[in-house]
This record gives C-alpha cells, structure tokens and sequence, in this order.
C-alpha cells in the first residue's frame, strides 16, 4: 500500500493550494463526486473497448446486487451529476473541478499506482472555440504556479461525428494492409474502433502509426474553423503549443479538439514539436466533449475540460527540484515547569488569534531541548516562561540571534513581538539589498 507524507505530502499540498486558487479565479465551483458508480456510467461514457474499462477498472458487486466500479477517471461522474442535480437548469456554462483519488488495477510498479489523484476541469455548455483555449490555458498555469518548467500542450482535432466516418475508412483501409502484423489488440480495434489503433503502445503497431493518415485532413468545414479558431486564440495567449497529428485520446466522448499537457525537462529544450531525443512526461490531458451528456441520456450540452495527475506532477517537480513552500514558525515558545505550561497554553491561543505563527513543545520539560527545537526552526524570537514570569505577569522574548533577552509585561506582549518581526524583517531585506549574507 502506498502513503503519501513528509516530505512529499508538502508538494502535494503546495499543488492543491495552486489548484484550489486557479479554479476560483477561473469561476470554477467545488464538486465532491463520489468514488463509487454504477459500472454502467464507464461503459457507457468511456467505452466498453477502452483498456480504462476492460482491463483496468475494479468491478464489484454489492449484496443488492448492483455493479459498481471504483471510479477510473472523474468527467463522467461529473457528468451524471449535472444530469442528476439539475444543473441544466442554472444559467450556462457550469464551470465544476473535483480532486480526489481515482484507481487503476495493475501490477503495482515503480511509479504506478493503483490509487491515485486526480484534479479535473469541467466547462459546461460552452460552445465557443474560447472556452477550448481558456481550459487549456488553466491548465498550463497551473503546472506554471506549481513550478513545473517548459509546460506546453500538444493538441489535435478529432473532428466531430459526422467527419470522423470518412477518417475512420481511411485509416481502416491503411492498417488493413499491415493487420497481420499488428498485436491482436489492434486485431480486433479494427473491426471494433479503429481510431484507437492509434494509441496501441505495441512497438510495431506504433511504427506503423507515422505512415497514418492524420486527422487534420478529414476534418469538416465546422470543425475545421472551430480548431482554427483554437490555434488563434492559443498563438494571441502565447501558449506553448505542439500539433500532434495522432493524438487521439482513447474514450470515446471525445471530438474536436483534443490535447495533453507536457512538461519538457529543463536539459532539452524544444526546437519543434517532433526533435526531441527523450519523450517529455505528460502530465495531463482533457479536450472537448460535447456528446457525453447525450450518451448519458441528459441533454444535449457542448462541453470540454481536463484532468491533471497530481502524483504525476509531483513527480516532475521532484525531478526539476522544486522545493516545497514551507511556512516556519516565526516565534517559539518555551515553558518551564507546571503552571508556565499552563500560562503557554493560553500564550499561543493569543498568537494564533493574532496570526502569529508559533512552535512549541508542551510536553518537554529539558529547557536546553527546547532551545535547540528554536534554533533549528530558524525562528529569531522565543518567548520563554517560567514560574517567576507567571507570577509576576511578565514574559522574557528572547532574540535568537544575540541572544539578548527581555523581561515585558504580559499585556504588552503582542505589540513588543510584533514590532520586533517587523523591524526582523526590514533588517533582512535590507541585507538582501546590500548582499550583506544575512
Ligand atoms: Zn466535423
Ligand atoms: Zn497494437
């Protein structure tokens, strides 16, 4: 079993914050789906001929008989419930994001887990090639606050329905003449739907794939402008974009515009989408949607959204170092004795309630422990209490760094603390400015 906590869970944190922040300021509202569905909602929405649904989701029956499955993605849950709350009925669009686990059954590996987090982006009832190009660029920033280096999208168009018929016979034609060669997977996709013989990860079948016909090339006047319009809007909001002309995305509620999100390591810089030596990792991936609700018996809603692996994306920031945002206590407080714990007690709900960040150790009695607690916190004041200080009302604050202590009455504790970080902290900035190593 796999757990996540320090010092990892700290970036964990980090990318939840940047989540949490981005969604408010993009208008998206909170969701907590649920992890169990009925197993039909993945049928139906993902696709039965799906590796998601066939060989890595867990099924299982309940007393009552009911199929459920552990949820393996969150867009069709989201889905069934904008079907089942009603909100079809509020004004349009709905923007809604989710966080929370998703599974996979595999052989745990290296990496692979069978739980893992996803966060997810969902853009309801809209319509316009904007809102493709604002979902994408959600999700660029948030790989960007987090501190991910290089991000970009690389992003195809699948067309819709009615276009797709034409791409699918030519690209059936193209693999019929190589289908003895292909794994029995693709075998069988051909028959059953070829477009996802495009993201066989079989050797031979991935060779073949560079001879494929592309997408692009059979897409409808609708569809065609619409993905236009996307690459427009991309190039005005400087996103870092790649076409990738076999990007399809394996679900099947899937049209038009589809992308995944990248993170190129910082050693090898993109001249071109297709000239690189090493894979970069992707992090991420959605597109447009607009035929789930349907598919879903709701009603017709134009949709499109993400997903981002968080455990994914901790990876990477491990990788490029990124250093979590650790928040130290800026005091510490140190007891000594019975009725200074007690005295402290009351001490740090002052500080707390005044938004003073504090560490403490009540159930330590050694004062030389406490100290060094103090000093490897980093923090400049501590404030010590003893027996003496508790009778007469006072407190000692202590500058960690000359050592230089001072006894204040207790009422005015606060004031004299604070004016003390504040002036802590002009120093620093000064010896920043002056590049004096403060
Ligand atoms: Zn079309
Ligand atoms: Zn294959």
């Amino acid at each position: 079993m796999h757990d996540i906590y320090e010092p990892d869970i700290a970036l964990f944190d980090d990318l939840q914050d940047v989540v949490r922040d981005l969604a408010r300021a993009y208008g998206y509202q909170h969701i907590e789906i649920p992890v169990l569905e009925d197993k039909d909602l993945f049928v139906r929405s993902v696709g039965l001929d799906t590796d998601m649904v066939e060989k890595e989701m867990y099924v299982l029956k309940t007393r009552g008989r009911d199929i459920l499955a552990l949820r393996p993605e969150g867009t069709a849950g989201v889905a069934r419930a904008y079907i089942q709350n009603g909100f079809m009925y509020m004004p349009q669009p709905v923007k809604l994001w989710y966080w929370g686990p998703m599974f996979r059954y595999e052989n745990p590996q290296a990496g692979r887990y069978r739980q893992h987090i996803q966060a997810g982006f969902e853009f309801l009832g809209a319509d316009n090639p904007i809102a493709d190009a604002e979902t994408m660029q959600l999700a660029v920033r948030i790989g960007e606050s987090f501190g991910l280096k290089n991000v970009c999208v690389y992003l195809n168009s699948i067309g819709c329905s009615a276009c797709r018929v034409s791409y699918r016979k030519a690209l059936k034609a193209y693999y019929r003449t190589k289908s003895r060669k292909l794994c029995s997977d693709c075998k069988r996709r051909l028959h059953t739907n070829a477009l996802r013989l495009l993201d066989c990860k079989n050797e031979t079948c991935m060779m073949f794939r560079k001879d494929a016909p592309e997408t692009l090339g059979y897409l409808c006047k609708d569809c065609s402008a619409h993905f236009k319009k996307v690459l427009e809007f991309l190039d005005e909001m400087k996103i870092n974009y790649f076409l990738d002309p076999y990007l399809v995305r394996g679900l099947d509620y899937y049209n038009q515009t589809v992308f995944e999100l990248k993170a190129i390591p910082s050693q090898q810089q993109p001249v071109d989408g297709h000239e690189q030596q090493k894979e970069p990792l992707s992090f991420g991936g959605g597109g447009r949607y607009d035929y789930l609700m349907k598919m879903l018996g709701g009603p017709d809603t134009t949709a499109v959204g993400f997903a981002l692996g968080i455990d994914r994306m901790v990876e990477i920031a491990k990788q490029e170092q990124v250093k979590a945002k650790k928040q130290n206590p800026r005091v510490y407080v140190i007891q000594m004795g019975d009725i200074a714990r007690t005295k402290a007690l009351q001490m740090l709900d002052m500080l707390r309630a005044q938004g003073i960040f504090a560490g403490f150790d009540l159930c330590r009695d050694s004062i030389k422990a406490q100290f060094r607690s103090a000093d490897r916190l980093g923090v400049r004041y501590a404030l010590i209490i003893g027996q003496k200080e508790v009778v007469d009302h006072e407190v000692l604050i202590r500058d960690m760094e000359t050592g230089i202590q001072e006894s204040i009455p207790e009422e005015k504790m606060i004031e004299a603390l604070k004016e003390r970080l504040r002036l802590a902290r002009k120093d620093k900035i000064n010896h920043t400015f002056y590049g004096v190593p403060s």
